[in-house]
């Protein structure tokens, strides 16, 4: 059995390296001495924290990055490549964030490619994807994660399946502090599972984890992620607070 995941996405935070080590004093007194058999776990700091992240050489914690530049190497100010994200100790990279499509303008064509490059620099993905309020309203949930996930994985290859995890974050449930049903995140999976078993097969997609995201505290942890039996979660603003982010990652990984 694959294991589930665990990502916490810390997005644009903490603001300093002091406070950061603070962040991974807490993280280590919340796993130490837990067992996490069937569940990995996966931090996203900001880049200018994975040295001081490796250094506290965590047994239970991966190192995952928020996103990658698609190019290899070169001219391009201000990116980091999937490869330089490997070679600085990430094992996963997110793409496709809903904050990257909205604030970065992101479309699928993008996504595709850096796909393709993070999976290329051996890199694990966690591919984002989930409809927003306005799309749900108007009974479009299972249209929209099909162009999401068709487009995205574009040329992507049976044999790359096994690096891809899907995190289904729908928009509107992202910051906000409202979460879909048990039912309504299982129908979502039901989807997910079936597109991608079109695009490639049953037996590949076994292999694949979906995750829901948005949202995610530890109060509705079995709601979101062990009722509907996802593979686990992407968290943002839980993941901020070890003591909570570990809670979750402890429900899921008993549940
Ligand atoms: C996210 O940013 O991927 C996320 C799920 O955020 P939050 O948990 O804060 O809704």
């Amino acid at each position: 059995m694959r294991k589930k995941l665990i990502v916490g996405n810390l997005k644009m935070n903490p603001l300093t390296p002091t406070e950061f080590g603070r962040y991974l004093d807490m993280l280590e007194r919340e796993t130490n001495g837990k067992n996490f058999e069937k569940t990995e776990i996966v931090v996203c700091p900001p880049a200018v924290y994975f040295r001081q992240f490796l250094e506290r050489k965590m047994k239970d914690v991966k190192l995952g990055a928020q996103d990658v530049y698609w190019e290899y190497q070169g001219a391009y100010t201000g990116e980091i490549s999937a490869g330089m994200m490997k070679s600085n100790g990430a094992e996963y990279s997110i793409v496709g964030h809903s904050e990257r499509r909205k604030y970065f303008g992101e479309n699928e064509e993008i996504i595709n490619v850096k796909l393709k490059a993070i999976l290329k620099s051996g890199l694990n993905a966690i591919l984002c994807i989930g409809e927003s309020g306005e799309e749900r309203k108007s009974n479009e949930t299972a249209s929209v994660l099909k162009k999401q996930l068709e487009k995205s994985l574009a040329g992507i290859g049976i044999g790359k399946t096994e690096y891809i995890t899907v995190a289904y974050e729908p928009i509107w449930a992202v910051g906000t502090d409202k979460v879909p049903s048990s039912d309504e995140i299982l129908e979502a999976k039901i989807i997910i599972k079936k597109i991608l078993a079109e695009l490639y097969s049953r037996k590949a997609v076994e292999k694949m984890r979906i995750l829901y995201g948005g949202s995610v505290k530890s109060s509705c942890a079995g709601q979101v992620c062990v009722d509907p039996a996802m593979d686990g979660a992407l968290i943002g603003r839980e993941s901020l607070t070890p003591y909570e982010f570990i809670k979750i990652a402890s429900l899921v990984d008993g549940g």
